[in-house]
C-alpha cells in the first residue's frame, strides 16, 4: 500500500501560527519536501523537531518528484511545506499532487496560515467573490494579456508581489484596470504588519514619492464596477467612499457615473456641494 502525502501549512512570520497537527505530522513522517531547505531546517530546529530534509523547488521538480513519488509508492509518507504558508499554493506543490492524483497515492492536507486568505479577510474589501491571480508574469505580453482578461472581473482580485517589483505593478495594475480601491497588506503576523486603504491612484503617489516598498506584500484589488445600472443615489454614496479612500473628486464622479444612468457631471457637482457644506 502507497503512503500518503501530506500538504502541511507552515507560519507565513509568527511561530505561533504552527498547529499542534502540523508538529505531529513533521515529527513523524519518514521525510519532509521542502522549498528552501535551509528556511524549513531553521523552522524545524525553532520547533525542536529532527527530520529528514528533501529539497523539492521549481527548478528540480520533474526529476525530484519522481523520487518522491516513488518512495510513496514504496509505502512512505511524506510531508511538503512551502516556504511559508500552504504548499500547492504558487509553489510547485500543486504539480506533485496532480502526480499523486495520477498514480492514486493519497494525499492529505494539514491546513495552516495562507497569506492570501489572511490578507482577503484584513482587506476590507468585498470577501463573497474574488479571484487569486497569484503573481503577475514580468514578460511584458503575457502580463498585459493577464491585466487585459481582468478588466471586466466583477471579483475582488488578489495578487502576490515582491517589493522589488511593487511600483510597476502598482503603475501597469492603474494604467489597465483603472483606478480602484486597493489594499496592500504586508508582513502579515510580523512585527511590520500592516494594511495600507488606499486607491491605485494613491499608491502609485505614495511609492512613487514616500514610501519604499519592504517585505511581502498581497496586494488585494477592488473588482470592476458591476455592469447593472446603480440608482443616483448610491452611485453618490460610492464616490463619497472613493473620495475618503484618497481618490480625486473627478476620478470618483467618473467611476460613480459610469456604475449609474447618471451624469457624471451632475455627480460631480453633487460632490463639490456636499463636500463645501
Ligand atoms: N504558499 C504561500 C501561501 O499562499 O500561503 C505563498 C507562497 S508565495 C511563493 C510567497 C508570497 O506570498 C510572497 O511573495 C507574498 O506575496 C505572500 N506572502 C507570504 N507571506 C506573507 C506575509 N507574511 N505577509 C504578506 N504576504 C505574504
Amino acid at each position: 500500500m502507497s503512503g500518503t502525502l501530506y500538504l502541511v501549512g507552515t507560519p507565513i512570520g509568527n511561530l505561533s501560527d504552527v498547529s499542534p497537527r502540523a508538529r505531529e505530522i513533521l515529527s513523524s513522517v519518514s521525510l519532509i519536501a521542502a522549498e528552501d531547505t535551509r528556511v524549513t531546517g531553521k523552522l524545524l530546529s525553532l520547533l525542536g523537531i529532527e527530520n529528514q530534509l528533501f529539497s523539492y523547488h521549481e527548478h528540480n521538480k520533474k526529476e525530484k518528484g519522481e523520487k518522491l513519488l516513488s518512495r510513496l509508492l514504496d509505502g512512505e509518507d511524506i510531508a511538503l511545506v512551502s516556504d511559508a504558508g500552504m504548499p500547492a499554493i504558487s509553489d510547485p506543490g500543486e504539480d506533485l499532487v496532480a502526480l499523486c492524483k495520477d498514480h492514486d497515492v493519497p494525499v492529505s492536507v494539514v491546513p495552516g496560515p495562507c497569506a492570501l486568505v489572511s490578507a482577503l479577510a484584513i482587506s476590507g474589501l468585498p470577501t463573497a467573490r474574488f479571484s487569486f491571480e497569484g503573481f503577475l508574469s514580468t514578460a511584458k505580453n503575457a502580463r498585459m494579456t493577464h491585466l487585459a482578461s481582468l478588466k471586466e472581473d466583477e471579483r475582488t482580485l488578489i495578487f502576490y508581489e515582491a517589493p522589488h517589483k511593487l511600483v510597476r505593478t502598482l503603475q501597469d495594475l492603474y494604467e489597465k484596470l483603472g483606478d480602484r480601491r486597493i489594499s496592500l497588506v504586508r508582513e502579515l503576523t510580523k512585527l511590520h504588519e500592516e494594511v495600507i486603504r488606499t486607491t491605485l491612484s494613491q499608491a502609485v503617489l505614495l511609492y512613487n514619492e514616500e514610501k519604499k516598498p519592504r517585505g511581502e506584500y498581497v496586494l488585494v484589488l477592488e473588482g470592476a464596477a458591476p455592469k447593472a445600472p446603480c440608482s443616483e443615489e448610491e452611485g453618490l454614496e460610492l464616490a463619497l467612499a472613493l473620495r475618503k479612500e484618497g481618490m480625486s473628486l473627478m476620478s470618483a464622479a467618473k467611476e460613480a457615473a459610469g456604475r449609474t444612468d447618471g451624469s457624471k457631471n451632475r455627480i460631480y457637482k453633487q460632490l463639490l456641494d456636499l463636500e463645501e457644506d
